[in-house]
């Protein structure tokens, strides 16, 4: 486990009993696309590596309190906010605030020049989908995007199933603050502390976050090693 200045979620959380906020978020997501959960994929979900990654090790990042932190409660601090339109009810929209983890941009060219980046959040796709044009508005830093639809939902939480990504899983590693989206590999996650600014602020607590800049640390060294699961199991 990483240190940080941010607490740790407690191990057996699920996303499920997160925040308030969050079942909001769930909330308007469900009513807007419906129900899409595939109970459980069997497909290989990533094509063949581009001629760009070969041979470089797969980072799987998750996103929402790990990249970001969002909210449907008006900021004046955000980095940048969108609106979504509900396609199930015409004309309800929501719209979102987002703060970006301290030091992402460096973070993110950084795992773009060593390994073969892949955003696999639990997010529907619309909503993803704005935040990631934002975080890589030219498409150069993160070489696939994977979604909801590519989770399996095992036991009430969404899992993110590695052994279906079409790679060695010698090769592949998933940063997420959830141990239950790598509860089938476990070996391949590495659990970051959450990045909650928005509820930090609401409770008036002092925040300080260089999580991002401490993982780099532990990546540069997988990369220069060109090896994962050894590594990884001297954090978790
Ligand atoms: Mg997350």
């Amino acid at each position: 486990m990483l240190t940080c200045l941010e607490d740790p979620l407690p191990s057996n959380s699920t996303k499920h009993n997160l925040n308030e906020e969050y079942f909001k978020k769930e909330f308007f997501f469900s009513q807007q696309i419906g129900s899409t959960v595939p109970q459980y994929q069997n497909h290989q979900i990533l094509p063949e590596q581009s001629m760009e990654d070969q041979g470089k090790i797969t980072l799987c990042l998750d996103l929402d309190e790990t990249l970001i932190s969002s909210t449907m409660i008006q900021q004046c601090d955000y980095d940048f906010h969108f609106k979504l339109k509900s396609s199930v009810e015409g004309e309800r929209c929501e719209e979102y605030f987002v703060k970006k983890r301290p030091n992402i941009e460096h973070f993110l060219r950084r795992c773009s020049e060593m390994f073969e980046v892949v955003v696999f959040t639990a997010s529907l796709k619309p909503y993803a989908d704005k935040i990631l044009d934002e975080l890589d508005p030219r498409g150069t830093l993160i070489s696939h995007r994977l979604y909801r639809d590519s989770c399996s939902f095992f036991c009430g939480s969404f899992v993110k199933d590695l052994s279906l990504l079409n790679r060695d899983l010698n090769t592949v590693l998933l940063i997420d603050d959830l141990p239950a989206s790598f509860q089938f590999h476990p070996e391949n996650g590495l659990q970051i502390p959450r990045f909650e600014y928005h509820l930090k602020k609401k409770q008036n607590l002092s925040f300080i976050d260089n999580c991002l800049v401490e993982i780099l640390k532990i990546l540069e060294t997988i990369f220069i090693q060109h090896e994962v699961i050894s590594i990884i199991a001297q954090y978790n």
